[in-house]
């Protein structure tokens, strides 16, 4: 680890409100071209005691505006001091927990993963566009059966086809025989160019694509293509529950990231990240961004530095030891969770180092489904599955309560 480490809370304090100095303050500097200010004080009370012990909050409340993106090229110099921050935590990201050696980097915090996807099929497009002059109609996006739905959400909105790649129902492995057929008749059908999904685990069974079976098989076939991971499940969990894993920069074929800090990170709403290597971003420069400072890269526009803080504090408040601890509970839990289903001839599928458990639905009367909250991969009468996320809330004592619940309806 080169950047990240653990500090005391005193530390971070301290880091969170020089970061806090070097940005403008709206209520002593006079700033007087931006639609911006602090949170509305009436609403807001920026003078709340609790507020001198709480960095996040108090960014809140400070409210800077992190638009565009700060890892390339000028920024806006109003709220310099937080955006260093936003910068911080994605070095720690690519090369500390996603092995970019050469350490060139772009990104930036999206509102979500929903956005950082969209934006990695973006820049892709433009790439293909700008370098290859690729029409629309050329490019294609491969992704699984088991893809989160903002992969078709941006092949709508991006106006490139998107090819669905079957999967094992059992093993929810990409079916190699089938992606090669589709492949090949794409490209009869006039597919030059294709943007590759590889998933860091699905979000209804918690699979991990292979990207070599994608790789290998259009080198193969000596075509053209871009591959991006989507972490946004998996991100924060796959990386220190298998260490040996490649699924990272130490790949040179992978391009770009999605990983979400809202979901297993347990950061507020609005902090997905995107990150991708030097060289890529520009394909998305929006010119005509003239007012803000730097230009735009980025596909939201404004945005609150405080998710960037949120982030950090969460990451430097466990340190790497303490976060591979977290994840190692999580494991642990889910281990004696597919224990328990293995004893009772429960099916299931679980990713050998998720914290996802997805049964099979014969084996879960509906009733239990609904007390539980378990989550159905179809609502509608076809669904086959339904998932239990080991998260922090989710104890060995409530995996009991559904445990006992399915025991007793055995026995009926
Ligand atoms: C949740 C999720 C997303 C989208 O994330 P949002 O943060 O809800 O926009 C994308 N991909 C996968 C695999 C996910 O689980």
């Amino acid at each position: 680890m080169k950047y990240w480490k653990k500090l005391t809370h005193q530390e971070l304090h301290n880091r969170v409100d020089k970061a806090l100095s070097e940005n403008v303050d709206f209520t002593k500097d006079t700033s007087l071209g931006y639609p911006a200010s602090k949170l509305d004080d009436k609403v807001f009370y920026s003078d709340a005691p609790f507020l001198k012990d709480a960095p996040t909050l108090k960014t809140y409340v400070a409210n800077p505006n992190h638009i565009g993106c700060h890892t390339l090229g000028s920024s806006e110099k109003a709220f310099k001091g937080t955006q260093e921050i936003e910068r911080e935590v994605l070095e720690i990201l690519a090369v500390d927990m996603f092995k970019l050696e050469n350490e060139q980097f772009d990104g930036y915090i999206a509102p979500g993963g929903t956005e950082a996807n969209i934006q990695a099929m973006w820049v892709f497009r433009n790439y293909f566009s700008n370098k290859f002059d690729a029409k629309n109609s050329e490019i294609a996006i491969l992704a699984s059966q088991d893809t989160h739905y903002s992969i078709p959400k941006g092949s709508n909105i991006l106006s490139i086809d998107l090819l669905t790649i079957p999967v094992t129902f059992e093993n929810r492995v990409i079916d190699e025989l089938a992606l090669e057929k589709i492949v090949k008749n794409a490209v009869n059908e006039g597919k030059k160019y294709f943007i590759v999904i590889s998933n860091l685990a699905t979000t209804m069974f918690g699979s991990v694509d292979n990207p070599d079976v994608y790789t290998n098989l259009l080198e193969k076939l000596d075509l053209q293509y871009k591959l991006h991971i989507d972490g946004a499940y998996g991100g924060f969990v796959y990386p220190f529950s298998n260490k040996e894993s490649t699924i990272n920069f130490s790949n040179p074929k992978i391009c770009s990231i999605t990983i979400d800090a809202h979901k297993m990170l347990q950061a507020p709403y609005g902090t997905g990240v995107y990150l991708c290597r030097k060289g890529l971003i520009e394909n998305v420069l929006t010119k005509e961004a003239e007012y803000v400072e730097g230009m735009d890269l980025t596909l939201c526009g404004s945005r609150s530095g405080a998710n960037a803080i949120a982030v950090f504090m969460i990451l430097f408040t466990y340190g790497p030891y303490g976060w591979y601890e977290k994840i190692s509970i999580l494991m642990m839990r889910t281990k004696w969770l597919c224990k328990q289903l293995d004893q009772l001839n429960i099916k299931y599928f679980r990713e050998e180092n998720m914290n996802i458990v997805t049964i099979h639905s014969e084996f879960i009367p509906e009733d239990i489904a609904l007390k539980y909250d378990l989550v159905p991969e179809q609502h509608n009468d076809k669904n086959k599955w339904y998932k239990v996320v080991i998260m922090d809330h989710v104890e060995i004592d409530n995996l009991m309560q559904l445990i006992n619940a399915l025991k007793k309806q055995i026995q009926i």
